[in-house]
């Protein structure tokens, strides 16, 4: 986490609260009041006499930028300043956005008495009653947002301390051309994404007709909205939308033609036009047919994605692909249709099964293997604490494969070149899969192996050195996914491996590992080479 920005209306303890909070995560206070008077030499108050209130804002924007490049504090910013939505892309930007609030008569009482608050003429009643409502908008839009009502600033400090030392929220932009997008990778995310909601759907279609509040369709399973709908639902209410729920079979049957029929009649059912929401809550299948049934409805609605797998967070919901499966082949319809926003809420993996969590962890080795050799000496020396789920390190593993594959997908969002590399280990990895029969063997699992014979085919082509395999096989057997060696004739392996989409022109291209944390995909390999490495990685 970059700066805690605290932001919030006059009188909400933002000056108060940010120096004890500062003290209780060890970090420097900077109360930006304090900046701009001593960059002026004078008073606020002297300020705005001398230059106005535009004079003040010129003033307070420079300043904020300047405080806010430093990174590690806690800055507490004037009631105004997010308003500007220059100011507001810096205070979000990187940093966890923190807002205090009250109710309008407790604001008042606080402020009762103020004399050197330029803002606060006529009087505090009739300026909250009249600034209020516009800034609490906004406010409302932080990443935490804490009510002071009847607590003093020692408790608030504590509750926020304890709320950011538990969720240390992550933002990472995704800058594809033409649909830039954000993470937001923490613990308790469902009031950000329902703001979310509000501010990349400014006015949702749907159920208002009849009176009632705008529906948003959330695409799930039973399963998964069992134990995570709720809070949800919860959350967009509070908003003022209404979240209307559909479920899909779990797991691989909800990427079916008729279950994506199925979506278009709830979009239809609540009233849902271009100007509509959809909100995909689940593992990597849901993401995928509710993100094909967002990319088609009406040519292209906009959409959220809530993975609750660890493979969906550190890899489906990410780059937008969306497809379902058609009798003749897996992910044969689809789409490249990128989110508007992706939250990935930690919360939900407790319930998540061991099985599904290992399998996935293949993904987040596999990023640091293509483009982070520090995440893999960070993955060697706290493997042990990601498997146990311990939350910061989760919180860590997670948001840096996701940054890894967000750079990637940057780059090459249509999967014209560079994306391929995301590819390493997969060749061989959806052979297994499609000769051990599909649903046999985990995605992640197969990957793992697959990764295992890219490794030595890289060896046995020259492109790495026997420390690189060494020390990439010490990290998958540490994640406990080299556990059962699959047994799958090779011929039928090969034959399988040509079905890969990823072949050009029926040419086989791989992925080959240079070192660790370093790759290059489109390689042409030898025959002789990838039935070698197989023999040594999974012999017959
Ligand atoms: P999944 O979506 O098939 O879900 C597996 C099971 O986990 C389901 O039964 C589901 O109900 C359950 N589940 C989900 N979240 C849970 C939670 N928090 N607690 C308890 N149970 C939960 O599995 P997956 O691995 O997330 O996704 C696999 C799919 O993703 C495949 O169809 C694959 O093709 C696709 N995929 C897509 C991309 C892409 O770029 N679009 C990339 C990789 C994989």
């Amino acid at each position: 986490m970059n700066n805690v920005v605290l932001v919030g209306f006059m009188g909400s303890g933002k000056s108060t609260v940010g120096p004890q909070l500062a003290q209780r995560m060890d970090r420097p206070f900077v109360d930006l009041d304090d900046v701009i008077e001593a960059d002026a030499g004078r008073s606020v108050a002297e300020i705005f006499s001398s230059e106005g209130e535009a004079g003040f804002r010129e003033r307070e924007a420079r300043c904020l930028q300047r405080a806010l490049e430093r990174s590690g504090s806690v800055v507490a910013v004037g009631g105004g300043a997010p308003m500007r939505d220059d100011n507001w892309v810096r205070i979000r930007d990187g940093n966890c956005v923190v807002a205090l609030t009250a109710e309008p008569d407790e604001l008042a009482r606080r402020l009762n008495g103020s004399t050197d608050r330029p803002m606060l003429q006529p009087g505090a009643p009739s300026v909250i009653a009249s600034l209020l409502p516009r800034r609490l908008s906004r406010y409302l839009e932080a990443d935490v947002v804490i009510k002071t009502d009847g607590i003093g600033p020692a408790e608030v400090a504590q509750q926020l301390h304890d709320r950011l030392s538990g969720s240390g929220l992550q933002r990472i932009r995704i800058d594809v051309p033409g649909a830039p997008h954000e993470v937001t990778v923490g613990y308790g995310l469902s009031h950000l994404v329902a703001a979310a909601v509000r501010r990349h759907f400014p006015s949702p279609s749907g159920g208002g007709q009849g009176g009632g509040p705008p529906t948003v369709v959330i695409v799930s399973d039973q399963r998964v909205a069992d134990r995570h709908a709720q809070p949800l639902i919860d959350a967009l209410s509070g908003a003022g939308l209404s979240g209307r729920l559909h479920l899909v079979p779990a797991g691989e049957p909800a990427k079916d033609l008729a279950v994506l029929a199925g979506i278009y009649e709830a979009l239809a059912a609540a009233g849902v036009d271009r100007r509509g929401a959809l909100i995909a809550l689940g593992g990597g299948s849901v993401g995928d047919v509710a993100g094909f049934a967002a990319a088609t409805w009406m040519r292209g609605i906009r959409y959220v994605q809530m993975p609750t797998t660890l493979l969906a967070m550190v890899d489906s919901s990410i780059g937008g692909k969306t497809a379902i499966n058609l009798p003749a082949g897996k992910n044969l319809a689809g789409s490249v249709h990128q989110p508007s926003a992706i939250f990935c809420d930690l919360d939900y993996l407790a319930t998540l099964p061991d099985e599904e969590y290992r399998a996935a962890l293949a993904e987040v080795i596999k990023a640091a293997l293509i483009a982070d050799g520090s995440l893999a000496d960070w993955l060697s020396a706290k493997m042990p604490a990601v498997l146990s789920r311990d939350p910061a390190s989760v919180r860590e593993a997670v948001a840096r494969a996701i940054g890894i594959k967000a750079a990637v997908v940057a780059s090459d969002p249509n999967e014209t070149g560079e994306r391929a590399i995301l590819n390493y280990g997969h060749t061989v990895g959806h052979g297994l899969e499609r000769a051990a029969g599909f649903g046999r063997l985990r995605h992640g699992q197969a990957v793992a192996w697959g990764m295992e014979v890219a490794a030595r085919i890289s060896l046995l082509a020259g492109a790495c050195a026997p420390e690189t395999v060494t020390a990439q096989h010490a990290l998958l057997h540490d994640a406990g996914l080299l556990a059962d060696r699959p047994a799958v004739p090779h011929a039928k392996l090969i034959d399988a491996m040509r079905h890969d989409k990823k072949s050009q022109s029926g040419e086989q291209r791989w992925v080959l590992l240079r070192e660790i944390g370093r790759a290059d995909y489109g390689q042409r390999v030898d025959p002789s080479i990838v039935r070698a490495a197989l023999a040594e990685v999974l012999p017959e």
